[in-house]
């Protein structure tokens, strides 16, 4: 092992986090150290289909970390445990877990990169720490869906559409074999998606209706139960009555809450690891072009770093986590090799988005050179995402079997 090499350590092993490891672990000699509490890469693009079809998705939504590095020389390891706390004018970090027992350890860094990603609901994203564990979680989510009558699911951005779509496409194809009911709280899917042309969301809310029996209401919400707030229970799988905000009464007994997705910064605030101007209003990591923490107005860490969902430079999405983790990798290995100054990391492309249903159906949104924001169908939609859902690429990423 190289000690005297220096010690970058990555703070979550998302999109993000590992594939900056990855991508180091290949092309350097740096020292790398993974913190990331679960023993396995949460690849949340098919982890709606791995709740609804566990048997046959469980292993392409969870890749265990076990052969992430390659370069058996460099010391570079994964430490399975959370971070607490960071503390720049000592270059460490502070974890809790572990090989440790459940002790504090602490950690030095050289370079330290914070990927901690963005908090949703599962099956959206599993907190679960043991793969196995994991997937029996998957596997029981998979028997309550089998299992009920009426499904509500309750937000219409992607991550409430695609659960749609899977549960739908499963039981609903053809013909209906179960009620679905998708609440959102505006008048049109994918709100907070203004860079998505309007005929997107028609096209999705008439392929769900008219395809796949999936009843949509707009313009309604429902307020999430104290229970899963506290993160006590996961989903609702007992007999419920809900109420909309216009007083109607639905009877479900399976409720999902795909609402809110907040980053995964709250264990910096509270522990005061860096100044609360170093952190937007909704707790994203300010950063310059180059994903240094910088607050723009004299709070900046030169070796200190934030990218993927947790930071205000891209848009919160695995592409653009996976694009900010090559650039920042590459100019590791300038900085290695003494042979450029740092370059400025591109921001990502808005108005892109492919929303499968299931396998088969969905609708996206292209940016092409010439024609601008192109909407397109199913066909592309499942060529492109829907039938593998990019598990072979990222499975490829992390090294994973
Ligand atoms: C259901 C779902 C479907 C999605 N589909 C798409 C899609 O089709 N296309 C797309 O581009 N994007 C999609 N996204 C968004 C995409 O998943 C995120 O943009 C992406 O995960 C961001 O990557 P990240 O590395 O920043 O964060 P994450 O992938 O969330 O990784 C963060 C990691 O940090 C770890 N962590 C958190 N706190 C700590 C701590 N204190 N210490 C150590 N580790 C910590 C977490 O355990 C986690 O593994 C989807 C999201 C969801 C939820």
């Amino acid at each position: 092992m190289s000690s005297n090499q220096p010690t970058i350590v990555i703070i979550g092993g998302g999109y993000a986090g590992a594939t900056l490891a990855a991508e180091l672990d290949k092309n350097t000699s740096y020292r790398i150290i993974l913190i990331e509490p679960n023993h396995y890469f949460l690849h949340s693009i098919a982890a709606l289909r791995a709740a609804v079809q566990a048997n046959e998705w469980s292993n392409n939504a969870l890749f265990p970390f076990t052969s992430l590095f390659k370069n058996a020389t460099s010391g570079s390891h994964v430490i399975n445990a959370r971070v607490e706390r960071i503390i720049p004018d000592q270059q460490h970090v502070i974890v809790y877990g572990g090989t440790q027992q459940q002790q504090q350890q602490t950690i030095h860094y050289d370079h330290l990169v914070i990927a901690t990603g963005a908090a949703y609901r599962f099956p959206g994203k599993i907190t679960e720490p043991q793969t196995e564990h994991a997937k029996v979680l998957l596997q029981k989510v998979a028997n309550d869906i089998a299992n009920s009558k009426h499904i509500v699911i309750v937000g219409g951005g992607p991550v409430g559409i695609e659960l749609a779509g899977e549960i739908a496409s499963v039981y609903n194809s053809g013909r209906q074999n179960k009620e679905i009911t998708l609440i959102h709280s505006h008048p049109r899917l994918l709100s907070t998606h203004l860079d998505i042309k309007d005929s997107v969301a028609e096209e999705l809310r008439d392929q769900l209706e008219q395809r796949l029996h999936v009843n949509v209401m707009l313009s309604e919400t429902v307020s999430v139960p104290p229970e899963l707030q506290s993160g006590q229970r996961l989903y609702i799988n007992t007999p419920t009555r809900l109420t909309t905000k216009t007083g109607q009464q639905i009877d479900a007994d399976l409720v999902f809450f795909t609402v809110g997705g907040k980053p995964n910064t709250e264990f910096l605030r509270s522990s005061l690891s860096m100044p609360s101007q170093v952190f937007t209003s909704s707790g994203h990591i300010q950063v310059n072009e180059y994903l240094q923490v910088d607050n723009g107005k004299g709070v900046r860490y030169s070796n200190i770093y934030a990218l993927g969902d947790v930071s205000t430079h891209q848009p919160g999405m695995a592409y653009w986590a996976g694009e900010e983790a090559k650039a920042l990798a590459r100019n590791f290995i300038d900085l290695q090799n003494g042979t450029a100054s740092m370059k400025p990391v591109k921001q990502a492309m808005s108005g892109m988005m492919l929303v499968p249903l299931g396998a088969k159906w969905g609708v996206g949104q292209l940016t092409l050179p010439w024609f601008g924001a192109v909407r397109v169908g199913p066909w592309v939609v499942s060529m492109l995402k829907g039938k593998g859902l990019l598990a072979d690429r990222y499975k490829a990423i992390v090294n994973a079997k």
